[in-house]
């Protein structure tokens, strides 16, 4: 857990319980993002929590929240890679649309509270139920999609720079595999790139290797 404070332009640890990748990757990783984001975000005091764990369900891998002057962003690392740079640079996408003053809650005509959305600044805003609006069809939520790119962007660049590590985890994990199997099976970051039959197949492969059948 680390947080990256804009306005000192430096990234803090206030915790270190996720030692998965070294502190110094996960700071290149949000400069990077950072630096693909629109620029009022970058006078914004940030918090950023990488939070090890059993991890969300489905699109539920971050929050965003405000405290006080400080935006705290949660993230569950607990997919690939370039799956979590895409969770960080959505959750900026709700930060920036705080920042931007897009987004209010209140009660409509009738008295029903909801929250009050704007596509851009000083446009008109339209109320939203919060409860029967499904989540893809919120309109932050496609407002924070629309930058979840600049974390796929970003994870590209580190890795084309042959800057992103192997974790600590799937290197223990490579290397068991090895002593017991001869081979080990692909890191999450290699299963990314490939079409979801190759890694079904894959997954099935290993999972008959594990349980001690013949794949
Ligand atoms: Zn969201």
């Amino acid at each position: 857990m680390y947080s990256y404070d804009r306005r000192t332009a430096k990234v803090r640890f206030i915790r270190r319980r996720f030692k998965d990748y070294e502190p110094e990757f996960w700071e290149a990783l949000v400069e990077e993002i950072l630096n693909r984001m629109p620029s009022p975000l970058r006078r914004v005091n940030l918090q950023i929590e990488l939070r090890a764990g059993a991890g969300g369900k489905g699109k539920d891998l971050g929050e965003h929240f405000v405290h006080g002057n400080k935006h705290i962003i949660h993230v569950v690392p607990g997919h690939s890679m370039k799956g979590t740079a895409s969770t960080i640079a959505h959750e900026l996408g709700h930060a920036l649309h705080h920042v931007l003053g897009l987004k209010r809650s209140g009660k409509n005509e009738a008295g029903e509270f909801g929250w009050f959305w704007r596509e851009q600044k000083n446009g008109p805003e339209v109320w939203y139920d919060y409860d029967k609006t499904p989540w893809n069809k919120r309109p932050w939520e496609q407002f924070a999609m629309r930058y979840e790119k600049h974390g796929i962007a970003a994870f590209e660049h580190l890795k084309s720079e042959g800057l992103v590590p192997e974790s600590r985890s799937e290197s223990h994990r490579k290397q068991v595999d090895l002593e017991m199997y001869g081979e080990a099976a692909p890191t999450m970051e290699e299963l990314a790139d490939l079409p979801p039959a190759k890694v079904r197949e894959i997954f099935e492969y290993w999972q008959a290797k594990r349980k001690g059948l013949d794949p």
